[in-house]
């Protein structure tokens, strides 16, 4: 650590919160200074795990002093609480989200995937779709063909993975080097035994920590940033429950699904819910094929959910 620098927040533990001068991996701590506490009202955290800050050390109590949080890339936040206007966030400056999916065993669910997908969206994290256990559909090219259609026709990126044979591993290996990249899925997609697959030593840090998570105990919530011994690093989420916990604007909705987004200019009337609208080029296109069904009844579900909580 310098006497003043620039440095990524990679753990926050309360009253503390761990540095790095990343890419390289050497921890310190550091303490908010009492001022910067009070600027950000709307969230919780004024300072999140991503956070590019600048400090300065203090030599009369050895700890470096955070000054002053970068202005975020991109960052991703869930409510406080449900009734709560104020928000928490997770994590800032993601390079990309990896969501985990996985067609069977356990199947996740089309909902949750869109959910997630518009989040990423909405937050302007890139985001890529990790369809895990491809193993196990060697024999049925057509279920696992038609599954990668829908998100591939949306624009998305799908890459196929095995933590069984290795299929894919070393792509993504590669792919996440350079990056901080986030990991998140449904339990029992093999989020763990695939960050285990990358580096033996993040599992079952990561997974231990998310499982706690799906079952619901409510503990402070703390996020963290792990290397990864090839490159790269990995914030783990809060499973899934806390993700997606957000408001989102109706209008906005069909504006976060990108093939829908292309075309949505060609409907006869401005603004259209693509719902029972005449002359609505959405819906055109879900008839000509260029959007899936699934997808769009997705998005039915998210502008429903969206009426009935409001
Ligand atoms: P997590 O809950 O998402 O962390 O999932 P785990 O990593 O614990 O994996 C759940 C189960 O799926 C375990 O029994 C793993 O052995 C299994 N599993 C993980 N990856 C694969 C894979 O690529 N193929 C197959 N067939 N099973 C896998
Ligand atoms: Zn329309």
């Amino acid at each position: 650590m310098e006497s003043k620098g620039s440095a990524t927040v990679v753990k926050h533990t309360g009253s503390h919160y761990m540095l790095s001068e990343l890419p390289k991996w050497d921890i310190f701590p550091a303490v908010i200074r009492g001022k910067l506490r009070l600027k950000d009202s709307d969230s919780t955290n004024p300072i999140a795990v991503g956070d590019i800050v600048d400090y300065t050390y203090d030599p009369e109590n050895q700890i470096a002093v955070i000054n002053k949080v970068h202005p975020r890339k991109n960052y991703i936040i869930r409510k406080s609480t449900n009734l709560s206007r104020q928000s928490h966030i997770i994590a800032s400056n993601i390079d990309i989200a990896y969501l985990i999916v996985t067609i069977d065993f356990p199947q996740t669910r089309f909902a949750f995937i869109d959910r997630f997908l518009v989040t990423c969206e909405a937050y302007k994290i890139p985001v890529k779709i990790i369809l895990n256990k491809i193993d196990l559909f060697r024999d049925c090219p057509d279920t696992v063909n038609s599954f990668k259609e829908i998100y591939l026709k949306a624009g998305y990126e799908i890459c196929e993975l095995s933590t069984i044979d290795g299929t894919g591993i070393e792509i993504l290996r590669e792919e996440i080097k350079d990056k901080v990249v986030l990991f998140s899925g449904v339990s029992g997609v093999g989020k763990s035994s695939i960050l285990k697959a990358l580096d033996p030593n993040l599992s079952p840090k990561i997974g231990e920590i998310s499982e706690h998570f799906l079952q619901g105990k409510h503990t402070t919530t703390f996020y963290e940033m792990h290397p990864i011994i090839s490159g790269g690093f990995a914030i783990d989420t809060p499973g899934i429950r806390g993700f997606g916990l957000i408001d989102l604007d109706l209008n906005l909705v069909s504006t976060y699904f990108p093939e829908m987004l292309r075309v949505m200019d060609e409907c006869k009337f401005q603004p259209c819910t693509h719902t029972h609208e005449p002359h609505c080029a959405v819906k055109r296109a879900i008839e000509e094929g260029e959007i899936a069904w699934e997808r769009y009844n997705s998005y039915l579900g998210m502008i429903e959910e969206e009426t009935k909580y409001r």
